[in-house]
């Protein structure tokens, strides 16, 4: 199956009001433009080092995401161009991703992490530390970053019970948060959740943004 065949299928199981984000990782500007030229202009990527040559060699009418853990130390690369960042996981990183954005006369649009996985290994913020950095008195002061919503990743498991369950706990912060905290900040509105395994349970359970890569672009041959 080709790119453009899978970007298709893909597509035809999603609502036109779930934003899908391509994820390229790994994968050539080639298979990129395939996906380009059968109307993908969303792309995501997990590493500073992979978006920026993809970014400079690629159409300028693509919107980048990035969606790997980031570095305070790298945002200075990104934050030209950059049209969300996924990876918000501490308040550092807001400071460091306002001030860069200030310095390109822009305001980058962020999603916090939330940690819902059972597992060890996902980078997130959990309850605690998601409260704290949203009631943090810094947060007002940053003008140049705007929060617009949540993104987590489910535990990696075939048990669509365990994944149900964990989105639903995202969503259930989501509207917490949308009714209490930002309730007069209509562009907090966005649920970044679903993967290629799972994205149709996300979509079900309220998700309003897919990041899809395998299944468009076909598997990775190195673990990420
Ligand atoms: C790689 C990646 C995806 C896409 O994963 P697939 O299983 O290939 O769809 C989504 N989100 C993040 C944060 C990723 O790193």
């Amino acid at each position: 199956m080709s790119v453009a065949e899978n970007l298709n299928l893909v597509k035809a199981e999603i609502p036109a009001t779930v934003t899908l984000v391509a994820i390229s990782k790994t994968n050539s500007p080639e298979k990129i433009m395939e996906a380009y030229r059968s109307g993908q202009k969303i792309f995501g990527e997990n590493k500073v080092q992979e978006l920026v040559p993809k970014y400079e060699q690629l159409p300028k009418d693509i919107q980048w995401h990035m969606v790997g853990h980031l570095q305070s130390n790298k945002v200075k690369y990104i934050a030209p161009f950059v049209q969300l960042i996924h990876s918000v996981d501490s308040l550092g990183l807001l400071i460091e991703i306002n001030k860069q954005a200030l310095k390109n006369n822009r305001i980058i649009n962020c999603l916090l992490q939330v940690y819902i996985a059972s597992e060890e290994t996902k980078f997130g913020l959990d309850q605690t530390e998601l409260t704290a950095l949203i009631h943090s008195n810094e947060l007002d002061r940053l003008k140049n970053i705007e929060i617009v919503g949540l993104m987590g990743m489910a535990s990696f498991t075939n048990n669509p019970e365990t994944i149900k369950s964990e989105f639903r706990s995202l969503v259930s912060i989501f509207h917490s948060l949308k009714s209490g905290i930002f309730k007069d900040k209509p562009n907090f509105k966005e649920l970044s959740m679903g993967m290629s395994s799972d994205y149709l349970l996300a979509i079900q359970e309220g998700s309003t943004m897919v990041r899809v890569g395998s299944k468009i672009f076909g598997e990775r041959h190195y673990s990420v």
